[in-house]
C-alpha cells in the first residue's frame, strides 16, 4: 500500500466537499430571504440540535465561550458565586466564568481520562459554590450519574461544557441534558462545526432559554425595550445555522466513524504500551464521540515529545497538543493565586499528551501510517537504561 503523502490534523475540506452544493443552496437561500439576523435558520437549528441533545430548549449564540457567559448568567450565576472546573481544558473555560462575574474553583483531573476528577469537586465544594462546570473533553463525558448525584447531595447547579461533545452519551444521557444548562461551540474543527465562528446554550427549563435569548440580544426581547442590564450583541449568524442544519443530519455517521477510527488506533497502538505509549482512556464506550484521539508518552516513552512532533512533521504527519498549558498556569490567569505543583496530575498530562489525526474520512492506510511512522520514530531510539 502506497503511504499518504499528507495526513492532516483534521480535513474540513474534504468533509464540506460532498455536501457542497447543498450547502451553497441553503446559503443562497438565505441571502435570497435577506433574514440575516435571527432569520428563520436559528430557529429552526435551534429546535434541531436541542432534539438531538434530547432537551426542550436550544439558544444560538456567537461562540461556545459566549455560550459559557451567557448560559451561567442565564442559570443565576454571578458576582460573588464560585463555579468549580478543571484546569486541564481549554481556556474559554474559564473565561465564561470570568466574564459572567463568578469566582473560579479549580480541580486536577484523572490521569487515565484526563476527565475532572469528581472527588476533588466534592473536596472543593464550600457554601459559596454555585455551580460546577464538567468539561466533557476529548469527546467523553464525566459521569451523569456521578454529576447529578453531586449536584443534589451539595444542592449545586451542572453546568456542562459540551463544546468537544456533540453527540456524546455516556449512562443514557447525552452531553447537554445532564445539567441545568450546557454549551456549545460550533467553531470549524468541533465535531459539528460551522463555517466561522458560533455556539449554542441548551437548557430543559424556558426560564434560563429565555433568559439567553434575552442576553444574546441587547438584554431585550422586545425591540427597543430592555429588561436584562447584562445584554451583549452576540448571536448565532443565520447563514451559519444554515450550514449547521445541513451538516447536522450526518453528526452521529461522522461521530460513529470517530469511534471506529479510535477502536484502530487503540488495536494498531497496543504493541507500543512497552514503550511507555499509551491511549488515553475510554471509560464510555461508543458514546466517546472522539472529538480529539490523544496519546500518552509516560516517563518510560525513550523519544521526547517535542522530537516524536518533529519527526511526524517531517512525514507531513501534522499532530497537537491539548493543551500544553493548564489554565491555572496560563500567565493570564497568575492573578488567580495558582501555581506550578498545585494540579499535579493536569501538570504532569500536559507533559505527556499529544493528540494524533482524528477526522470523519480519514483513510485506514493514513491511520496505519501515523502508528507505523511512531512505531519507527521508537524503534530509532532505544530505551535508556
Ligand atoms: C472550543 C471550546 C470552547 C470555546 O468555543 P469557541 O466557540 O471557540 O468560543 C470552550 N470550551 C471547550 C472545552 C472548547 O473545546
Amino acid at each position: 500500500m502506497a503511504s499518504p503523502s499528507f495526513v492532516p490534523f483534521v480535513d474540513l475540506a474534504q468533509q464540506h466537499h460532498p455536501l457542497r452544493s447543498e450547502l451553497l443552496a441553503a446559503m443562497a437561500a438565505v441571502a435570497d430571504r435577506g433574514d440575516y439576523i435571527l432569520g428563520r435558520s436559528v430557529l429552526q437549528f435551534e429546535q434541531s440540535f436541542a432534539a438531538a441533545c434530547g432537551v426542550c430548549h436550544g439558544v444560538g449564540v456567537g461562540s461556545g465561550t459566549d455560550a459559557l457567559t451567557l448560559g451561567l448568567q442565564a442559570c443565576g450565576v454571578g458576582p460573588g458565586d464560585q463555579v468549580v472546573l478543571p484546569v486541564n481544558t481549554f481556556v474559554a473555560t474559564l473565561i465564561g466564568v470570568l466574564q459572567a462575574g463568578a469566582t473560579p474553583v479549580f480541580v486536577d483531573c484523572d490521569l487515565k481520562t484526563g476527565l475532572m476528577d469528581l472527588t476533588a469537586v466534592e473536596q472543593a465544594i464550600t457554601r459559596r459554590t454555585r455551580a460546577i462546570i464538567p468539561v466533557h473533553l476529548y469527546g467523553q463525558m464525566v459521569s451523569p450519574l456521578a454529576l447529578r448525584a453531586l449536584a443534589k447531595a451539595y444542592d449545586v447547579i451542572v453546568f456542562e461544557d459540551a463544546a468537544q461533545a456533540h453527540g456524546a452519551e455516556r449512562e443514557g444521557l447525552k452531553a447537554g441534558s445532564v445539567g441545568l444548562a450546557a454549551a456549545f461551540s460550533f467553531y470549524p474543527s468541533k465535531n459539528l462545526g460551522a463555517m466561522g465562528d458560533g455556539g449554542m446554550v441548551v437548557a430543559q427549563q424556558e426560564l434560563v432559554a429565555q433568559t439567553v435569548r434575552s442576553l444574546r440580544n441587547y438584554g431585550s426581547t422586545r425591540k427597543y425595550y430592555h429588561t436584562d442590564p447584562g445584554g451583549t450583541n452576540s448571536r448565532l449568524d443565520t447563514l451559519q445555522a444554515a450550514v449547521l442544519q445541513i451538516k447536522l443530519a450526518h453528526l452521529d455517521a461522522w461521530n460513529c466513524d470517530r469511534n471506529r477510527l479510535a477502536k484502530l488506533y487503540d488495536q494498531a497502538l497496543s504493541p507500543l504500551a512497552h514503550s511507555g505509549i499509551f491511549p488515553m482512556v475510554n471509560d464510555s464506550g461508543s458514546g466517546h464521540v472522539y472529538h480529539l484521539y490523544v496519546i500518552r508518552l509516560t516517563q518510560d516513552c525513550p523519544v521526547d515529545r517535542t522530537r516524536l512532533q518533529q519527526e511526524l512533521a517531517a512525514e507531513d504527519i501534522q499532530s497537537g497538543i491539548h493543551y500544553p498549558v493548564p489554565c491555572h498556569l496560563q500567565p493570564a490567569f497568575h492573578h488567580l493565586g495558582c501555581g506550578a505543583g498545585n494540579f499535579p496530575i493536569a501538570e504532569r498530562l500536559s507533559q505527556e499528551i499529544l493528540s494524533l489525526p482524528m477526522f470523519p474520512g480519514m483513510t485506514d492506510n493514513q491511520l496505519e501510517y501515523v502508528v507505523e511512522t511512531i512505531a519507527k520514530v521508537v524503534k530509532a531510539h532505544p530505551v535508556l537504561i
